[in-house]
Order: structure tokens, then C-alpha cells, then sequence
């Protein structure tokens, strides 16, 4: 059952007692009457609808939808392509997966929407390889609203055709980044490609113009267009627009996904009151705010000064609103707003060698300072975990990781470097117990050998 303090605009209906998702539990409850309203429309009056609402990109990198939209050359003579990017695959975040699971009529709702507004004669839903049971749901739920004249020629008799396929990845985490994802659709390996100039408004799939959005994001767009763009930014604060759904997992007693209105709580509220609080016993030893690439906020951190609109502050972490731009005064950004809760039995050692060990596996190995640098990283923490551990490894750590940030293709060379700088930065006098502690501890073995063959 949704918490008291949650606000559900997209999973209003996910943990509705007797509702299955069905194209039938869908339609009884108004399902497809945005989709039949705004075909009647012109595709520009949608476009604004969905740029008054400020809709803020729910993939991580937080760029507004409408914007992302209206890079699309309208003087172009080429196919535009709609993606979804249902690749979810960011540790710590499971939100677009209850969506699909939960509600898939909204998406494919919120996508023949958005493919309407953008032009768009053919759309793709890239779902990531290991979500069998989510690309099974989307396929039948396609046919259904293939069948009842909702995708396909002629839409509800508009003269608007679009269709619309769902692709499976092969489980890579890169190919959850745009250009990685696209070049995975076009049947190639997943390497992202330079930005500029491989744009994807401009130079994208097949090098259409083509956007792509987060499930999230196009279910957003469907609330969006129904409650009309300005109507809809009235939600939430205006860094942060509607609802946003968050992952909460770790420490906590009731981890789970949360729909809260855009900046209307604090994490304080989301770990204590929604999430149950920490285990008995325990306190707070910080938490990673946004999926595990962003950097980790220390229980301790305080922020005193202005906001971006001019109020003036003093937060603790526990004040931090649930909203876009909070945890970036904080040093760290609320990404694809996936917390994973540490209490104070966490080994950061041990954790962040944890992150070293996936961003280097993820590494599609195009540039050297990302492939190279995350796997120095994650040898490094290794090391440190078998025992072998220096006071000098901190430092070492944060300079590679310095050295990988910005010189990459695509960013998940800040994936790599991100928790690595944030756990040095909050962490570092623990690193450096750890190589004190493991040093006496490789010394007293060293005596206890020694004595024994004496
Ligand atoms: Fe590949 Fe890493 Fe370079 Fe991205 S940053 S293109 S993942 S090597």
C-alpha cells in the first residue's frame, strides 16, 4: 500500500487491490483518453504541453524532456525515431521495471503520445536482456493496443500511423547510455559514440534525428499532456516538476519504490519515516543519493548558504528535499534517485571496492583512461580487501580517478571516478585506518611466524 506521504500520479494504480495492468483494468480507468485526445491536436501543441511542464529527464541526467524534444531539426526531410530507454541497469534503482511490470499500458500510452508530438512513424522500447518477464509483459500489452487500434496505421481513425517494437539487450550496462543503446539497436556492439556530433536529436538512430526517453520520463509525459503542461509544473517545486519515484534499498527496515511529489520531502522523511528507519541499534553512516555512480553523502555533511533562488539554508543530510537539485549542494546529484542506505556496520573499503569491481566490468574498453583507469581502481581496492591494503591507497585512488573524469567518450567515465572521489573525500581518514589496522595486522602474524620457528 502507497505511504501517507507519497503522491502516485504514475503508480496510482500498481498496488491497487484486484488491478493487473490488463488493456481492460487500464481502459475502465480512463486508460487511452490523453493518447485519443491528443491525436486531435496538433503535434506543436503537445510539444509545448510537455515543455511547460518542465519534465525533467528521470534517467539520471535530469535535461528537460520538452527541451530534449525541440532540438529535432523541424526542416529535416529524415525518419525521426522515438526510444524508450527501458534499459534500467544503474545498482540500487528498480523503478522503471514496476512501471512496465505494474502499469505497461501507461508507457505505451505516454510513447505514442510523445512519438505523435515528435513526428515519429517508428518507435523502440530497448529493454535490458535480463528483464524477460518485462519485455514479455510490453509485447503482449503492444498486440493489445495493436489490435484495439492504439499502435499501428491509422490510429483511432487520426490518419496517424506509428508502430511500435520491443528490443531486447544483451545485459550491458553501457547500453544504457544513448549512443551506446543506439548502436546496440542498430545491431553493433555498444559503443557510445563522441558527443558532438553524434547528437541523438540530430545524428541518431541510423543517423535520424531520434530521441530518447526514460520509461519514467514517458509515463510522465502521458500525466503531463492529460493535466495540461502548466497545470501539471504546479506539482512539485520547479527544479523538479510532477512526482519522482524513489529506489530505496540498503540499511533500512522497509526498503522499497516511494512516488513522492517533486521536493514536498526530505531524505530524512524517505529513510525514517518511509523507509522504516535504520536496523535496531544502528545510525546513519551516509547514503548514495541518486544509483551508484553518484557520489556518497556522509551522515555528518551540512550545507549553510543560498539556493539556486536565493533562500538561505543551513541543511543537515537529513534535510535534503526529494527534489532534482538538493543533493547537489551536498556534492553529489539525485541522479536516477536510487538511495542505497549505509549504517555504521559498513566496511567503506569493502563498498567501494564493490563499485570499482562493476564499473570496470561495464567498461566497453574505447578509451583508455576509462578502461585502463577502472581497472587500476578496482585492482587497487582489491588489494586492499585481501589484506594487503597501504596508507598511500587513498591518494592513489583519488588521483586516478581525477585523471579518468572528463577524458572519456561517454560518461561513465564518471561513473568511475565519481565514487571513488566521494568515498575518498568523506571516507579518507577510514581508508587510512584500514592500511594502519591491516599494517599491525600483517605485523603481528609476521612475529607469531617468526616466534613459532624460532
Ligand atoms: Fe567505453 Fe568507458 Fe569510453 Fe564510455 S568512457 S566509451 S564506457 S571506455
Amino acid at each position: 500500500m502507497p505511504h501517507p506521504k507519497e503522491r502516485r500520479l504514475l503508480l496510482s494504480h500498481a498496488d491497487e487491490p484486484g488491478y493487473t495492468g490488463s488493456y481492460e483494468d487500464y481502459t475502465a480507468r480512463g486508460g487511452y483518453k490523453t493518447l485519443e485526445a491528443a491525436i486531435r491536436r496538433e503535434p506543436a501543441e503537445i510539444k509545448k504541453e510537455v515543455l511547460d511542464a518542465n519534465i525533467r529527464g528521470r534517467g539520471g541526467a535530469l535535461f528537460p524532456a520538452g527541451r530534449k524534444w525541440g532540438f529535432l531539426d523541424p526542416n529535416s526531410d529524415k525518419p525521426v525515431y522515438l526510444i524508450c530507454n527501458a534499459d534500467e541497469s544503474e545498482p540500487g534503482t528498480f523503478k522503471d521495471r514496476q512501471l512496465i511490470h505494474k502499469d505497461p499500458h501507461q508507457l505505451i500510452e505516454g510513447m505514442m503520445i510523445s512519438a505523435y508530438a515528435t513526428g515519429t512513424k517508428l518507435a523502440f522500447i530497448y529493454i535490458r536482456g535480463e528483464m524477460f518477464g518485462g519485455a514479455r509483459i510490453l509485447e503482449e500489452a503492444i498486440e493489445k493496443a495493436r489490435a484495439n487500434n492504439l499502435v499501428g496505421e491509422n490510429i483511432l481513425g487520426s490518419g496517424y500511423s506509428c508502430d511500435l517494437i520491443v528490443h531486447r539487450g544483451a545485459g550491458s550496462y553501457i547500453c544504457g547510455e544513448e549512443t551506446g543503446l543506439i548502436e546496440s539497436l542498430e545491431g553493433k556492439r555498444p559503443y557510445p559514440r563522441l558527443k558532438p556530433p553524434f547528437f541523438p536529436a540530430a545524428k541518431g538512430l541510423y543517423m535520424c534525428p531520434t530521441i530518447v526517453n526514460n520509461v519514467e520520463t514517458l509515463c510522465q509525459v502521458k500525466h503531463a499532456v492529460e493535466l495540461g503542461g502548466k497545470e501539471y509544473a504546479k506539482i512539485g517545486v520547479p527544479n523538479c516538476t510532477g512526482t519522482r519515484i524513489w529506489s530505496l534499498s540498503g540499511h533500512v527496515n522497509n526498503p522499497g519504490y516511494f512516488e513522492v511529489e517533486g521536493g514536498a520531502y526530505t531524505f530524512g522523511d524517505l529513510i525514517y519515516d518511509m523507509g522504516g528507519g535504520l536496523r535496531e541499534g544502528r545510525s546513519l553512516l551516509g547514503f548514495i543519493p541518486g544509483g551508484s555512480s553518484t557520489k556518497v553523502i556522509k551522515y555528518d555533511q551540512r550545507y549553510r548558504g543560498k539556493l539556486q533562488d536565493g533562500t538561505e539554508v543551513d541543511w543537515g543530510v537529513e534535510d535534503i528535499p526529494l527534489d532534482c537539485d538538493g543533493c547537489n549542494y551536498f556534492g553529489s546529484s539525485s541522479g536516477s534517485a536510487a538511495v542505497m542506505v549505509m549504517d555504521d556496520t559498513t566496511d567503506v573499503v569493502m563498498a567501494l571496492a564493490n563499485l570499482n569491481a562493476f564499473y570496470a566490468h561495464e567498461s566497453c574498453g574505447q578509451c583508455t583512461p576509462c578502461r585502463e583507469g577502472s581497472l587500476w581502481l578496482k585492482k587497487i581496492t582489491h588489494r586492499m580487501i585481501a589484506g594487503e591494503a597501504r596508507e598511500e591507497d587513498a591518494d592513489l585512488l583519488k588521483s586516478i580517478a581525477d585523471q579518468v573524469e572528463g577524458r572519456t567518450i561517454c560518461a561513465h567515465g564518471e561513473a568511475v571516478a565519481w565514487p571513488v572521489q566521494g568515498f575518498i573525500l568523506r571516507f579518507r581518514d577510514e581508508f587510512i585506518d584500514y592500511a594502519r589496522r591491516q599494517a599491525r595486522e600483517r605485523a603481528a602474524r609476521e612475529q607469531e611466524t617468526t616466534a613459532a620457528v624460532a
